[in-house]
């Protein structure tokens, strides 16, 4: 479909007509995949619209068109991790500036903060964004940027995206925000005046857990040029290769999702009826204290369930008995995935950090995949019985 007919149709439209679906040159049903690191010069006084796969490649460019529009951006830019598009974005900032951060933010994107941007001079304060009171209260005079994860993880907290983004656009502060666990679906952060939306691709987007990405899309042109000097002179793109199976799975991202979430509901209701659950984090429970704003900024209450079975022993053996789940880091794939971050996505970080952050040792992360939940929801119970 013509580029310019899709902007008013529905997203599940636009995941699967997005401008590129058709090769113009051949007709083929999919994107190329263009295999070349270097691009051949006809005509020495003009040169080809590609000459370096580094700094553009035609299949990685269908992908960067392909998030923008989902996105609702100017212009997207895709990376070989998660963490390479958090770190790319970081890398907008400058020796000197600080950040306010979520304080429960992914394992990853604390480590880079606090071992890698420190020693560039770019410093961080992690804040409970729960509580607006102590987002203002961390501002310094050479803040600079917001950092916002929202569902936080793994304990699920929600930060109020339009209060804090309006909040540092008056104080003139570039706002961030990883958007990993609602996907362009169900949640849209340019919409609510935020300037850099991340992905770790690796997720929802991709779906099969089988690609390793990571996603930004600008909100402003002028941002999507920084972001591409960045791309472009650190180096960290995603191959031809990647981009296509990425796109590949992205086509089943609206299916996969209502899927995924019907069970995660039918899951965290059982979860917390169940009396060998200490509590259950999921922001579609009524007792969720981020309930009301999660509603108001999104569609859907997601497919992560965060729960603490007790102590770490019984954490342990839940994993060491479940059958269906794969035990394993990651999130957001055609399988369940159940993780303990205490000991994987946190390991990180230090025991007294964690436990703050209420990262306890019972502390279990199911990302409810596509089986049957009444499957899943057996398979727990097994696994949970003394
Ligand atoms: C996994 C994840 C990342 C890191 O992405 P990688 O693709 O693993 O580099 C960042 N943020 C969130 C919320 C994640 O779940």
């Amino acid at each position: 479909m013509d580029p310019k007919e899709i902007n008013d149709k529905q997203f599940a439209t636009k995941l699967i007509h997005f401008g590129q679906e058709i090769d113009r040159t051949t007709g083929a049903s999919s994107v190329p995949i263009f295999q070349a690191s270097t691009f051949h010069h006809f005509d020495l006084d003009n040169p080809p619209a590609h000459d370096y796969s580094r700094s553009g490649n035609p299949t990685r460019e269908a992908l960067e068109s392909y998030i923008a529009l989902l996105e609702g951006g100017t212009r997207g830019f895709a990376f070989a991790s998660g963490m390479a598009a958090i770190s790319t974005a970081f890398l907008l900032l400058s020796a000197g500036d600080h950040v306010i951060v979520t304080e429960d933010v992914y394992g990853g994107t604390y480590r880079l903060l606090t071992t890698v941007l420190n020693r560039l001079q770019i410093d961080s304060t992690f804040v409970d964004m729960t509580d607006f009171d102590q987002v203002r209260a961390a501002l310094q005079p050479n803040t600079k940027a917001v950092f916002m994860e929202t569902p936080s993880n793994p304990t699920l907290k929600i930060t109020d995206i339009g209060l804090v983004t309006s909040w540092a656009k008056e104080r003139g502060l570039l706002t961030m925000l990883d958007n990993t666990f609602m996907t362009p679906l169900r949640q849209r952060p340019i919409e609510l005046g935020v300037d850099v939306v991340i992905h770790s691709a690796t997720k929802f987007l991709s779906g099969h857990s089988d690609v390793l990405a990571g996603l930004i899309v600008t909100k402003d042109d002028s941002l999507g040029r920084r972001v591409k000097q960045l791309q472009n002179g650190l180096g960290t793109v995603l191959s031809a290769q990647e981009s296509w199976l990425l796109m590949r799975g992205m086509k089943t991202l609206q299916v996969r999702m209502e899927a995924s979430e019907r069970g995660a509901a039918q899951l965290a209701e059982w979860l917390d009826a169940h009396p060998g659950i200490e509590r259950v984090f999921y922001p579609g429970l009524a007792a969720h204290p981020g309930r009301d704003v999660h509603a108001k900024q999104s569609t859907s209450f997601g497919a992560v369930i965060s729960f603490d079975a007790g102590s770490g022993e019984r954490a342990r053996r839940l994993m060491s008995r479940v059958k269906l789940p794969i035990v394993a880091v990651s999130l957001g794939a055609v399988e369940s995935i159940l993780s303990y971050p205490a000991m994987m996505s946190h390991a990180a970080m230090p025991r007294d950090v964690r436990l703050a952050r209420g990262i306890t040792d019972g502390l279990v992360r199911y990302s409810v995949g596509l089986e049957a939940p009444e499957d899943l929801i057996r398979d727990l119970e097994q696994a949970l019985e003394e």
